[in-house]
């Protein structure tokens, strides 16, 4: 086992070619991780501590993943607040309020190993909100049966980022940031690494590898509002997925979150957390009705994301919503100690936008694209993503949150399966050779990037702009075929668009090339969004289809899609059976349904 990293460096040019003076650095490593939010750092950090070098690679700043905006907390059924919480009522939780179509294998792990996970992160030093007795506290959550989402302030994702980041350069784990992977190699159906672009150093990379990790994120900036930031969830891991032939699973399930900011211009999307309706916070229309009693009278603002974003994106568009096209969020019943100190960031974000004080204003809130369900699909046991050494973990992965993610679900999730990710990736680099990449392949991923230079003349920001309001409007928060067929054909019109895209020559800091680089993964992506939703003929969780708004049997199935012949091809599969254990634990969950955690 190696146990340093192999550097070259190396100019690529044949002969004849027109020189482009950009260095080409080639580095070896056991595991390469693609993504350095929780779950990339935590497979890093296990594929480490496990014996084997590892590379963690990121397009964002080191610590400053998308990760780092995770407001509200991550699940596990400590049973802190409530002994009768255990893995069986989260995994039911997770199941039923997922539309019942997650894979019952990765729910089960899921439920069965956060509790693990969270006490993992204390030790890692992440300062839990703690109760008198020196337990972590933990609060209730949207369609929880009972409190337990654990949490440090309305920051949790900045502290557990910062926890890894602090406990993998303690470890002494190679990064590289500000670096975009744009390129799988493979031979023989197996991953032998990456080609990455160094935006920083403005140099292309090799990275050659025995395995490799995607942990690159989800895909919600497919759509023009977001909760995320303008840079990330691109849906570049389900590119790379589809271009080498791995499957990716239920990319119609988007989910909206109901409650991001309206305004001003520079924040409508961002996220006003569900700790804001888990501490008290209520939702009224514009004449001041409690809109949540109409649409689920037991539950109220606690009730399940999608059907919380149906209610106000129902009450806007049918002229009960404010001037700024929202809602209102009420928390001026809450003391300010509590805002302060539950809350903090929240506080600080209304102050910094709008200059407003939330104990004593009402927010304005509308839904906004929030997370991805759908993904590439995994093997739950082992995370293998379907070429041999290759590794998918986080929210780059779909199948575990079905047709709707639980909040709090989605970190926990980052952490468990980023585990087992590492666990394997680590394995299996010790048990294979590193297998070298062939020149060509090496060239035409070069020649790739090279080739969007001085092409054409349209901007690639203006395209992917377009993109993402064609997905608003024809694939948002309430579909139908018609509007999901309209946003194919202008798809398509913009497609034809995309080879005249246009960059100017550089590697260095060229945002340009970002952006276009985005915008090809976003087409395709968009694709297989639109495709998938207009199979779905039913609604299901954040999936809603007015022309099919029944949820159906026949339909508890998951969507499969992938590249043949350069055509997107899906496939439905219904969904697989839990273990025993799982299936009764499900059914108890109808008697708990409707008792409400008070
Ligand atoms: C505002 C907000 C609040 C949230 N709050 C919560 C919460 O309270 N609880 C909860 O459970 N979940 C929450 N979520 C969801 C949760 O934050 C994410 O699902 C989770 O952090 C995803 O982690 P990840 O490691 O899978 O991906 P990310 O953190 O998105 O990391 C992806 C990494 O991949 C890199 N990457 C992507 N493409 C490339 C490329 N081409 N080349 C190189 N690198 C690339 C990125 O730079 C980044 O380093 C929230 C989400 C948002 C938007």
């Amino acid at each position: 086992m190696s146990t340093d990293f192999a550097v070259a460096e190396y100019a690529l040019v044949q002969e004849g070619e027109k020189e482009m003076s950009f260095l080409l650095k080639k580095i070896s490593c056991d595991v390469l991780v693609c993504g350095s939010g929780a779950a990339g750092l935590r497979a890093g950090i296990e594929a480490f501590e496990r014996g084997t070098n590892v590379l963690i690679i990121g397009q964002s700043r080191f610590g400053d993943a998308h990760t780092r905006l995770a407001a509200g907390g991550i699940n596990a059924a400590l049973g802190v607040v409530t002994q009768k919480d255990n893995w069986l009522v989260h995994a039911a939780d997770t199941f039923e309020e997922g539309g019942k179509i997650g894979v019952p294998q990765m729910v089960e792990i899921l439920a069965r190993n956060a509790n693990d996970a969270v006490i993992e992160l204390a030790n890692f030093g992440v300062k839990f909100a703690r109760n008198e007795r020196g337990q972590i506290k933990q609060r209730i959550y949207g369609a929880q049966t009972y409190p337990r989402t654990c949490y440090v302030g309305d920051y949790t994702g900045r502290a557990i980022l910062q926890a890894l980041v602090r406990k993998a350069k303690k470890l002494g784990v190679k990064q590289i940031d500000n670096a975009y992977i744009t390129h799988l190699f493979k031979s023989g159906g197996k991953v032998l690494g990456c080609f990455a672009v160094d935006f920083k150093k403005g140099e292309f990379l090799v990275l050659q590898a025995k395995s490799v990790v995607l942990a690159m994120g989800g895909y919600s900036r497919v759509y023009k509002n977001s909760s995320s930031r303008p840079f990330e969830n691109m849906g570049y891991g389900s590119y790379l997925a589809l271009q080498n032939g791995l499957k990716l699973q239920d990319m119609e399930m988007v989910q909206f979150h109901p409650t991001g900011m309206t305004w001003p211009e520079s924040a409508v999307g961002k996220l006003v957390t569900e700790a804001v309706r888990s501490e008290g916070g209520t939702l009224l229309n514009a004449s001041g009705e409690r809109l949540m009693k109409k649409y689920s009278p037991k539950m109220l603002e606690l009730s399940a994301r999608d059907v919380v974003a149906r209610a106000i994106f129902t009450e806007i568009v049918e002229g009960r919503g404010t001037k700024n096209r929202g809602v209102f969020l009420d928390l001026t019943r809450v003391p300010k100690e509590k805002i302060l100190e539950r809350l903090p960031d929240t506080f600080k974000q209304f102050e910094r936008y709008q200059k407003i004080d939330i104990s004593r204003e009402k927010m304005e809130v509308s839904p906004t694209s929030h997370y991805s369900m759908g993904g590439i699909a995994v093997n739950p046991s082992d995370c293998s993503a379907g070429l041999s050494g290759l590794f998918a973990c986080g929210e780059a992965t779909g199948g575990l949150h079905g047709a709707n993610r639980l909040g709090g679900n989605s970190l926990a999730e980052t952490l468990v399966f980023g585990k087992i990710a590492g666990v394997n990736a680590s394995d299996f680099a010790k048990q294979n050779k590193m297998l070298e990449i062939g020149e060509i392949e090496i060239n035409s991923a070069r020649k790739e990037i090279e080739s969007f230079f001085n092409r054409g003349f349209t901007a690639p920001q203006t395209l992917r702009t377009q993109l993402q309001e064609i997905m608003w409007e024809c694939a948002g928060v309430i579909k139908d075929g018609e509007k999901l067929r309209e946003g194919l054909e202008k798809l398509q019109e913009l497609k034809e668009n995309i080879p005249k895209m246009n960059v100017k020559e550089g590697l260095k800091k060229n945002s340009e090339l970002v952006i276009a680089l985005d915008t090809t993964s976003l087409v395709l992506v968009a694709q297989a969004v639109l495709e998938s939703a207009l199979l779905r003929k039913e609604s299901r969780g954040a999936h809603y289809r007015t022309d099919f708004p029944k949820t159906l049997g026949s339909w508890q199935a998951n969507i499969f899609a992938e590249l043949k012949g350069g055509k997107l091809k899906l496939s439905k599969k219904m969904i697989l059976r839990g273990s025993k254990e799982f299936e009764r634990a499900v059914h108890a969950h109808y008697d708990r349904k409707f008792e409400l955690w008070e």
